[in-house]
């Protein structure tokens, strides 16, 4: 039988520059609840488990099914997302912290920019802008797409950038998942057409060279991205594109 509360520690951070308290909360137990259902369930009742009324605890969250990306955050100690953590499987009391390798905004809420610059620093999509007119593009082999489709699945958690040793503040290394993106669009017919400048931007500081095969990276992807591949696979085609720079091809 399940207990009628359920117990959550939760780090609390006013700001970037305010220091870390922890909070303790005790809350009516539902079944099938995971961790944002008690997220909110505390946002309606904002008092901790001794009777002081607190403030409200700053999270994101959106899509509720492991989708956006938004609810990452370390629960009992790993990265994972908020939304499918369940109460019922998680030792309590249930401690959250926000993910650490991101700037601290507020309480379990981070700020992602890096990742989502990084995205962009690879050019980490189609460009089919201004294509419209040009009919249908190349068609891709379903052999193409089969392998296509896992790397497809990343949500930008940030999960596996939180487990890298190599992704923090004194390096500039973009991580596992902005290499898997840019096997991914390098598969693509139409996203060949940015190969070479993908490449070229995963050369110099916080390029691909910097990862140091921890490995983690692919223990802690909820979506099961083959991470470790995907770096494998776009260090060949560098050592190809260099080759070929080297050589005036
Ligand atoms: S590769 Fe996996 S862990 Fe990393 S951001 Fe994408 S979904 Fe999250």
């Amino acid at each position: 039988m399940p207990a009628n509360t359920v117990r959550l520690r939760i780090k609390r951070q006013a700001g970037p520059q305010a220091p870390p308290v922890w909070e303790e909360f005790e809350i009516p137990y539902r079944p099938h609840m995971n961790v944002i259902v008690a997220l909110r369930d505390i946002a309606e009742n904002p008092v901790t488990r001794d009777g002081r009324p607190t403030s409200t605890i700053a999270y994101e969250a959106n899509c509720l099914e492991e989708v956006c990306g938004a609810c990452a955050m370390v629960i009992n100690g790993r990265a994972r997302q908020a939304c499918t953590a369940l109460v019922d499987r998680l030792e309590q009391p249930i401690s959250l912290e926000p993910l650490h390798r991101f700037p601290m905004i507020r309480d379990l809420q981070v700020d992602r920019s890096k990742l989502f610059n990084d995205l962009r620093r690879v050019k980490a999509w189609v460009p089919i802008d201004g294509t419209y007119a040009l009919g249908s593009g190349p068609r891709q082999s379903p052999q193409d797409q089969e392998q296509a489709y896992p790397l497809s699945r990343c949500i930008s958690c940030g999960n596996c950038l939180e487990v890298c040793p190599q992704y923090n503040t004194r390096t500039d290394y973009v991580g596992a998942a902005v290499i898997n993106q840019v096997r991914l669009f390098n598969l693509h017919p139409t996203g060949k057409m940015h190969r070479a400048a993908r490449l070229d931007a995963l050369t110099g500081p916080g390029g691909i060279q910097e990862c140091g095969y921890a490995e983690n990276c692919v223990k802690a992807c909820p979506k099961d991205i083959p991470l470790t591949d995907s770096i494998a696979a776009v260090n060949r085609q560098m050592v190809g594109h260099l080759w070929g720079k080297a050589l005036g091809r």
